[in-house]
């Protein structure tokens, strides 16, 4: 029996761009289910979430991660269809410090004339809770910690540890010139590190500072590491389906067990 089952809903990063040239690997933004057996988690509430939420039929207590407040993570949750149903509980957690809370910025994306619908409003019970620098915390048979990104804004990457097995997510993230070692040893021995690589080693040049790394350093960061497995994640909205198969392609010669995330990938560990 698997510890984590683990669901991409939405790969996407910046803006969701469905269509013809994205039918493989998904036009959606950020989104991922982590189903242990006592606790369904959501990383991330881009427009990826809209789908989840159709799957969800039984009352439910969740647990919403938030890597940061940038639209491509959170423009899914004003649809989310959980958070119409009084029969659900949401605790929402960010590791993210903003000057506003996290529950001013969310109702500030659901409010007159950006939304029809204020989200003081809402049936679900909502939980908003922050999660500060070396702090960890557990839902029911997990363990979850989290690390500051490199990242305009800021951003928050998570590990959860269950089971005896290990799922790292690390969204948006941008390395530094040295690699914060940091963040190597937060992400070492994981089973699966799954990470921000919107770039290739010849458009990351003229986009440092932007918050985001190529799939190359994805590929230094796992070898570093000692990751199990490396999925590419919050892929470029101007890459199609045969840039990211040559990506898949390319980092797989640096890195032999790559994945690149599509929406629909699922994983179990
Ligand atoms: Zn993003
Ligand atoms: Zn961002």
């Amino acid at each position: 029996m698997s510890h984590f089952q683990i669901r991409y809903w939405g790969v996407r990063g910046s803006i969701p761009v469905p269509g013809q040239r994205t039918v493989r690997y998904g036009g959606n933004t950020s989104c991922l289910e982590i189903q242990t057996e006592q606790r369904r988690i959501i990383l991330d509430a881009g427009t990826g979430l809209t789908q989840l939420g159709a799957t969800l039929k039984q009352p439910e207590h969740l647990t919403m991660l938030l890597s940061h407040l940038h639209w491509d993570h959170i423009q899914g949750f004003p649809f989310f269809s959980g958070v119409y149903r009084k029969d659900f509980t949401i605790d929402i957690v960010s590791g993210h410090r903003v000057d506003n809370s996290l529950e001013s910025v969310l109702k500030g994306q659901m409010q007159e004339p950006n939304f029809p619908m204020n989200m003081d409003g809402l049936p679900a019970k909502l939980t908003f809770n922050e999660i500060h620098e070396h702090e960890q915390f557990e839902v029911p048979g997990t363990v979850i910690s989290r690390v500051a990104l490199h990242h305009p804004n800021g951003s928050t990457g998570f590990r959860f540890d269950g089971g005896g097995k290990s799922f790292v997510h690390l969204t948006d993230h941008e390395h530094t010139p040295e690699y914060d070692e940091s963040i190597i040893s937060f992400c070492q021995g994981a089973d699966i590190l799954s990470i921000d690589t919107m770039y290739t080693p010849e458009m990351y040049p003229n986009h440092v500072g932007w918050g985001h790394s190529s799939w190359l350093h994805g590929c230094e960061i796992a070898r570093r590491a000692d990751a199990g497995q490396l999925i590419l994640f919050h892929h470029n909205p101007a890459h199609d389906d045969e840039a990211m198969d040559a990506i898949g392609k390319r980092s797989r010669a640096e890195f032999a067990n790559t994945l690149v995330a599509y929406e629909g990938l699922e994983l179990e560990l």
